[in-house]
C-alpha cells in the first residue's frame, strides 16, 4: 500500500453526519426524469403520454449523440413530457405516475458469471444501464459514452477518499456483500479498460474497509492500493491524479486518458452487468442540522426534492436552504420541485442565517475542530485583504490566490494570470472559504479566467467538473 499526499488542503471536521445505514425510502407516486443525467448530452424521449412503462425500461436514449440512457425508475404510466428549468438552462423531463408495484425488469444479457460474456456485452450492459453517464467524465465503451476511449485509458483512478465536508461513506457503500460487488466491478473495468494502470486510493483513516480490500485483492497484481488522507479537495480529479501521478496540468490529465470513478459508480458497474439493474436508484446521504435525522436514503431517480423535504426536513423551521453534493462548490437548491438524478450523493440542509464560523489561525484552520459548520462563503460582510495568507498555504494547485484575485476582482486581464497559474486553480472553493475576510476569492478567480478566454488568450483543454449539480443551483457566490 502506498501512502502519499498533497500540498495544502483542510480537513473538515463537520458533525451532522448520517449513520452509516442505508434506509429504502418509500415508492414515490411520482418521478420526474430528466432527459440528462450527468456526463454527456440531452437524450430524445422513446415514451409519449399515457403509455405504460416499467421499472428499469428504457425511456430516452440517443445513440448518435455523446449520451446514455434514460429509465423510468418506477412502474407506472406517461402523465407528461415537460421542461424543467435549471439555471443553466431547460432539460426536458418524463413525468411518471406510479402504480404500486416496486419491481424493476433487469437489462437482456446480464451474468452472474460475467467473465463469460464478451466486451461488446459488457459494454452494452453498461451503456443500457446509464451507467456510463456518472463522474466527470463518463465510462467509456464502444457506444459515445466519455470523453475517453476505453483502450486508451491508460490509468484508471478509482476514488474513495471521502474528503468532502459531508460524503456518502465508505461504509455505507460497502457494507456486507457489496465489498465484494465493489471489487467485482473494479475486475469488470479492468477488462473494458485493458492497457489502464488501475489505481485504488482509500481513505486512510477506513482501517477496517482498507483492511478488508486488501486481503480481497491480494491476487489483482494489477491494482495498486494508496491510502490517502481524507484532506479536502484530495478527492477531486485533477488533485488525486496529480498525487497518484505526479501530473497536474490540466491538459495532461486531460490528454492522457486519465480516467476517474467513484467507488459508487464501480458498484453500479457491477450491478449493471452481474445482475442487469439499471441506475433506477441513487443512495443520498442527509447532512447538516436541518434534517430531523442525519440518514443515508435510498430513492428512486427522479424523485422530487420536496418529496424528500416533505418525510425528512424538520419542519420546526421554514429557513433551511439546500445544496446538493459538495457544499464548497454548489449553490442552494433554487427550487425544490426539481427531481434528484443520478449524479445527487448528498444534500446538505442548513440554515438561512447561517454565520460561519471562521478560523483565525492557519493552526485552528488545519485542525479538526468538533462542531465547526461549514458552508459556501456567502454570509458575511467583505473586507479588504489583510495579506493573511492563509489562501496561499491552503490552495491545493500551489499558485498565490490573493494574488491573482488582486488582478482579477479590478479587472485587470494580462499574460500575468496566466504566469500565475490561474489555470492551474482546481475550483475547489477552498480560498474563499478559508478567507477570514470573506472574499470571494474562487469567484474572481474564474471571473479572471472568463475574461482571459474573451480576450483570447488560449484556454487550456475543457476543465474537469467534478459533478454537474451547478445545474441545479442559485448563482454560486464563492
Ligand atoms: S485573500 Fe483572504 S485569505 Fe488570502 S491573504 Fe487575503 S485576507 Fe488572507
Ligand atoms: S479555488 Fe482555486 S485558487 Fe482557490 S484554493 Fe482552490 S485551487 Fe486554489
Amino acid at each position: 500500500m502506498i501512502k502519499k499526499t498533497f500540498h495544502g488542503g483542510y480537513y473538515f471536521n463537520c458533525e451532522d453526519k448520517p449513520r452509516e445505514k442505508v434506509i429504502e425510502s418509500v415508492l414515490p407516486p411520482m418521478v420526474v426524469i430528466p432527459l440528462k443525467q450527468g456526463f454527456g448530452r440531452e437524450v430524445k424521449p422513446l415514451v409519449t403520454v399515457g403509455d405504460k412503462v416499467k421499472a428499469g425500461q428504457i425511456i430516452g436514449r440517443d445513440d448518435h449523440g455523446v449520451s446514455s440512457p434514460v429509465h423510468a425508475s418506477i412502474n407506472g404510466n406517461v402523465e407528461r413530457i415537460t421542461k424543467l428549468k435549471y439555471s443553466t438552462g431547460p432539460i426536458n423531463a418524463v413525468i411518471i405516475t406510479a402504480d404500486s408495484n416496486p419491481d424493476w425488469q433487469p437489462l437482456a444479457g446480464n451474468n452472474r458469471n460475467w467473465q463469460l460474456l464478451s466486451l461488446e456485452k459488457i459494454e452494452t450492459l453498461l451503456y443500457s444501464s446509464g451507467a456510463t453517464s456518472l463522474d466527470s467524465k463518463g465510462i467509456p465503451t464502444r457506444f459515445k459514452t466519455s470523453s475517453n476511449v476505453g483502450r486508451d485509458v491508460s490509468d484508471l483512478i478509482i476514488q474513495g477518499i471521502e474528503d468532502r465536508p459531508y460524503n456518502l461513506s465508505l461504509p455505507a457503500l460497502l457494507a456486507g456483500e457489496r465489498c465484494t460487488h465493489f471489487i467485482e466491478g473494479i475486475k469488470i473495468l479492468q477488462k473494458i479498460m485493458p492497457r489502464a494502470n488501475i489505481h485504488l486510493a482509500i481513505n486512510r483513516n477506513r482501517r477496517e474497509i482498507k483492511r478488508e480490500l486488501i486481503q480481497k485483492t491480494e491476487d489483482l497484481k494489477w491494482l495498486t492500493f494508496y491510502s490517502l488522507p481524507p484532506r479536502y479537495p484530495q478527492g477531486n480529479d485533477r488533485v488525486l491524479a496529480a498525487t497518484i501521478l505526479g501530473k497536474r496540468d490540466r491538459k495532461t490529465v486531460d490528454a492522457e486518458g486519465i480516467a476517474v470513478l467513484s467507488v459508487g459508480t464501480v458498484l453500479n458497474v457491477h450491478d449493471a452487468v452481474v445482475e442487469g439493474k439499471p441506475v433506477i436508484e441513487t443512495i443520498i446521504a442527509l447532512c447538516g442540522p436541518g434534517w430531523k435525522e442525519n440518514i443515508n436514503i435510498r430513492v428512486r431517480v427522479g424523485t422530487p426534492i420536496e418529496t424528500i423535504t416533505g418525510i425528512y426536513l424538520d419542519q420546526t423551521n421554514s429557513n433551511w436552504m439546500i445544496i446538493p453534493n459538495n457544499p464548497l462548490t454548489s449553490g442552494a437548491l433554487a427550487d425544490f420541485s426539481l427531481p434528484v438524478d443520478r449524479t445527487i450523493t448528498s444534500l446538505t440542509a442548513v440554515s438561512k442565517n447561517i454565520k460561519v464560523q471562521r478560523p483565525w489561525s492557519l493552526l485552528s484552520a488545519i485542525s479538526p475542530l468538533k462542531g465547526r459548520g461549514c458552508s459556501p462563503n456567502i454570509y458575511d460582510e467583505v473586507k479588504p485583504c489583510i495579506f493573511c495568507g492563509y489562501c496561499e498555504e491552503i490552495c491545493p494547485a500551489g499558485i498565490i490566490p490573493h494574488l491573482i484575485d488582486k488582478y482579477a476582482r479590478r479587472n485587470i486581464i494580462s499574460n500575468e494570470l496566466i504566469r500565475y497559474g490561474i489555470f492551474e486553480c482546481v475550483e475547489c472553493n477552498l480560498c474563499s472559504y478559508i478567507c477570514p475576510s470573506k472574499i470571494p476569492v474562487a469567484r474572481h478567480i474564474k471571473l479572471g479566467q472568463q475574461r482571459l478566454i474573451e480576450y483570447g488568450f488560449t484556454e487550456p483543454e475543457a476543465g474537469l467538473k467534478e459533478d454537474t449539480v451547478e445545474k441545479y443551483c442559485l448563482g454560486q457566490e464563492g
